[in-house]
Order: C-alpha cells, then structure tokens, then sequence
C-alpha cells in the first residue's frame, strides 16, 4: 500500500515537474524576440561623439587623408545629403568637401574599437537585452524576454537612449523571431523615419515587410549573390522567402538554406562566434614621406599595438609578426627601396609587448637610410584560438601566457574605460605630442591611427 501511494505520488510530481518544464519551453519560446542593434555611420558618429560643435554638421572618415589617395569609410547624414557617398576617392571630391566645410577625419580604428567596447557594457549593464554579444565593431545582437510589440519597442528605446547617453552614439535597432528577420527590422528602422529607429517585426506583419525588401538587402545575400537572383526573377525578400525549400536547397548553399529558413521564422543562424580573422594587418600611407627611422619606430609601435588589441578582441594569439616599410613608387625621381621580414614566435601570443617587441626588432632589420618611406605596416599571422597555447618547453614563469594575459586584460579594460591608449608603450609616443603632430598637420592630416 505505501509503496503504491508512494508511486502514485513519484507519479504526480514527475507530471507536475513536467508541466512545468513544457511551461518553461513555451515560455521561452514564446519570448525569446532577437534584438539586432546597429550603430548609424558609426565610425563618423564616434567623431562627432568626441567633437559636439560638429553635431548637425558634415563629417565624413577616410582610411586616409586629405593629403594621400584615401577613400570616404563612413559619412554623417549631412555629408550624405551633399552627394557624398562611402567609397569615394578624398581626392575627387575635394573642391566639394571644402566648398561645404566637411570635417574629415582619418580613421581612428582602435578609438571605434573601444567605444563599441564601451556599448557592450553599456548594453549588459541596463540587464534589458540577455546573451548580448558583439558581432562587428557596430553590430550586436541579443534577446529580449518579452513578447508584446509595445512593450518590446519601450524596453528597445530604453537601451538605445542609454547608448546615446553614455556613448553619444545613434543607433537603430530591430527586434523580430528570428536574427535575420531582426536585421529586416532593422533595415526599416534605418530606411522609414516614422519608425524612429525602433523597428518591431511580428509575425503577421513579416510578409508584408519581407515584399518591401530589396533581395539584395537581405543579410547572408549580398550584392554578389543579387545578379544570379535577378536572372531568375527574385527580385525582393519575399519572392526568395516564397520559394519552396527543395528549389532553395537544389539551388542555393547551406547558407542560402539558412537564410530561407530564418525568413520563415525558424532561428538556425548563429551569431555567438562571429568568423574570427586568420591575419590581422594594420598599415598606412602616410600623408608625407619620412627618411626618419625614429618616426618609422613610432608608427610602427603603434600598429603593431593596434593588432595586438585586435587580436585579443577576437580571443586569439599568433605565431609570427610581419613589419614591412616601403617607399613611393609613383616617385621615379627617387630612390626605391621596400622589404618585410617575420619573426616566428616559441610560443603564441596577443601580448603587446611582445608583439611591438617583435616588429620593431624586424623593423630594425629591414630599415635603410637614405630613402624617402611612403608606407608601413604591421600583420600577425598564424593566428589560433587562445583557449589552447602550446608552451615551448622553456617557456619562463614571466613569460606564461596566464600572466601576460592578465595584465593585457587589465590594460584593455583600464583604456575601454577611461580612453584610448591612456595606459600605452613609450615607443608608441607620447599623447601631448601626438596631439600637437596632430594639429599642426589637422588639414594636411597625418596617417598614424593611433593618435
Ligand atoms: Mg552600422
């Protein structure tokens, strides 16, 4: 008799425990809304952050200088409304950058990088959005645990009024079942000013929003996918989404696949780890020719910090450290000169000291007096996942990776927190005088980033 009540109860909970547990499952599938949040023209919108006078005002960044053959990399809605666009040549739209005033900006790639840091724990510390992760230096995706449309764009405009607050960075955001669809929303936030850059997408509401949607709009398409597709008469979103299964697998990758299924609202990309970089370079054409090998050291140091940084941001270390310096070749009046040499690490590494160390050491190599350089650069290779380093079996206790690590994780925090390069190497120069290189030569802008 007490084993069978003690069955029949045994019984019950298991029952009540499952209840709950397919509870929860709804719960959280009916909650789980993907958040996509997108940063607008954001490396000019991190300038503008740090310049206010130049708010409402045309800013445009180019991976150069006005002086060298940069291109425009991003653009304020000002700077657009004149007919500039991203990819032009600084040089071809030179009369009409200075006939309206348009600030250019060399691009500062480690300044953005830390700023985007700066969103992330912005982002986590609101504790709105859960699993928030970063996909691109302007791009996050994460979930929000809360399913009514209204309520959703109240907690999305929260988040994006806290970017903008601590950040001074504008961001559009879009929330919707699936990731891809999420960038959908996105799009219309950024596309149709009435959504006021929160773009809600629910399910009754997908198809109208996917036959609005150029094909080549859609993420995991491209523009290089879009001929193929227009010869076929898939021409929007929902002409592709409208396609059966078998014709979108006989015709497409597994990527395609995805991308269909993801239309339809079944979540099957993921974005927790986005493709990590195989190489990480970081050169410039500087805006002047310099014989110097103090300037050549400077530049140098500082990228091979700025891939130093970049290879941490991605959880890596590498093997081998490239410098290169080259002259001008469109001087035919002047000497040429170019040559890179590598330096193959005992064991992996992502420690800045380590990695400046080795280039300068290669610099020091390869450098020649008597010619007139014109570019240098840095690039890391044979690169791996920093989980498992492999040490060499003279690998010193000063020299462990778990230390190194340590303080690099601390350097970077200190910097994402309180400003780029605060905490640097002596060989990267000095703030004050960067920032005097830096105006005297604000028109005839220098190239080094790191400034
Ligand atoms: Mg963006």
């Amino acid at each position: 008799m007490e084993i069978e009540r003690r069955v029949e109860t045994s019984f019950e909970n298991d029952c009540c425990f499952l209840r709950v547990l397919i509870f929860c499952a709804n719960f959280a599938q009916r909650m789980s809304i993907k958040v996509h949040i997108d940063c607008n023209n954001f490396y000019a919108s991190c300038e503008v952050s740090s310049r206010p006078d130049l708010y409402g005002k045309p800013v445009v960044v180019a991976n150069c200088n006005e002086a060298g053959g940069g291109i425009i990399l991003a653009l304020t809605k000002e700077a657009k409304t004149l007919g500039l666009k991203r990819g032009n040549p600084v040089f071809r739209v030179k009369e009409l950058l200075a006939k309206n005033n348009v600030a250019v900006f060399p691009a500062n790639i480690p300044k953005y990088v830390d700023i985007s840091k700066k969103i992330m724990q912005v982002v986590i510390a609101s504790g709105i959005v859960q699993d928030f992760i970063q996909y691109s230096v302007d791009e996050f995706f994460g979930t929000i645990p809360v399913d009514d449309a209204d309520e959703l764009r109240i907690y999305i405009g929260k988040v994006k009024d806290a970017i903008m607050q601590s950040t001074g960075i504008p961001v559009s955001c879009g929330a919707s079942l699936t990731n891809t669809l999420a960038k959908v929303a996105t799009w219309f936030a950024k596309h149709y000013p009435a959504y006021h850059e929160i773009c809600v997408l629910p399910k009754d509401k997908i198809d109208m929003a996917l036959r609005k949607l150029p094909i080549e709009d859609v993420w995991g398409i491209g523009r290089a996918s879009a001929p193929r597709l227009h010869y076929d008469n898939i021409n929007t979103a929902y002409e592709f989404a409208f396609k059966s299964e078998s014709y979108i697998k006989q015709r497409f990758s597994i990527a395609g696949v995805r991308t269909w299924k993801e239309l339809h609202g079944v979540s099957c990309i993921d974005v927790s780890s986005p493709p990590k970089q195989r190489s990480i370079m970081l050169s410039r054409t500087f805006a002047y020719m310099t014989d110097s090998e103090e300037t050549l050291h400077t530049y140098i140091s500082n990228y091979a910090a700025g891939t130093a940084r970049k290879l941490r941001d991605q959880h890596s270390v590498c093997c081998t450290i490239t410098t290169f310096i080259v002259t001008n070749r469109h001087r035919d009046d002047l000497s040429q000169y170019g040559n890179s040499a590598t330096r193959r690490l005992t064991t992996p590494t992502a420690d800045t000291v380590e990695i400046v160390k080795g280039a300068l050491d290669m610099l020091h190599q390869i450098f020649r007096s008597g010619y007139q350089y014109k570019k240098a650069g840095v690039i890391l290779g044979d690169i791996s996942d920093d989980r498992a380093i492999q040490l060499d079996l003279f690998t010193s206790q000063n020299e462990n990776p778990k230390r190194t690590r340590k303080l690099m994780e601390t350097t970077d925090s200190i910097n994402t927190r309180f400003g780029m390069n605060k905490i640097r190497l002596a060989s990267q120069g000095y703030e004050e005088k960067n920032y005097k290189m830096k105006e005297v030569q604000q028109n005839k802008s220098e190239s080094t980033e790191d400034t």
